[in-house]
């Protein structure tokens, strides 16, 4: 009970900045209002794990890789 409690209260002023933590490189970064309102409206239910420097190269990573092995 004392879960939703809290979510009751942070729901309530949900849109504000949230520093979150990457789960790649443990930076700090910030998930910002406009973000958020971005996520809520997309219907993404998690927020973002990976910082955006991560998130980049990850995509970047990937596309890589999908050359790589479409070229051969
Ligand atoms: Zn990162």
């Amino acid at each position: 009970m004392d879960c939703k409690a809290l979510k009751t209260i942070k729901g309530g002023n949900y849109m504000s900045d949230k520093t979150l933590k990457c789960k790649d490189c443990e930076a700090e970064f910030v998930f910002t209002e406009g973000e958020q309102a971005f996520y809520l409206e997309k219907g993404f239910e998690n927020e973002p794990q990976r910082c955006p420097d991560c998130r980049r190269a990850r995509k970047q990573q990937r596309r890589d890789s999908d050359n790589r092995g479409f070229r051969r």
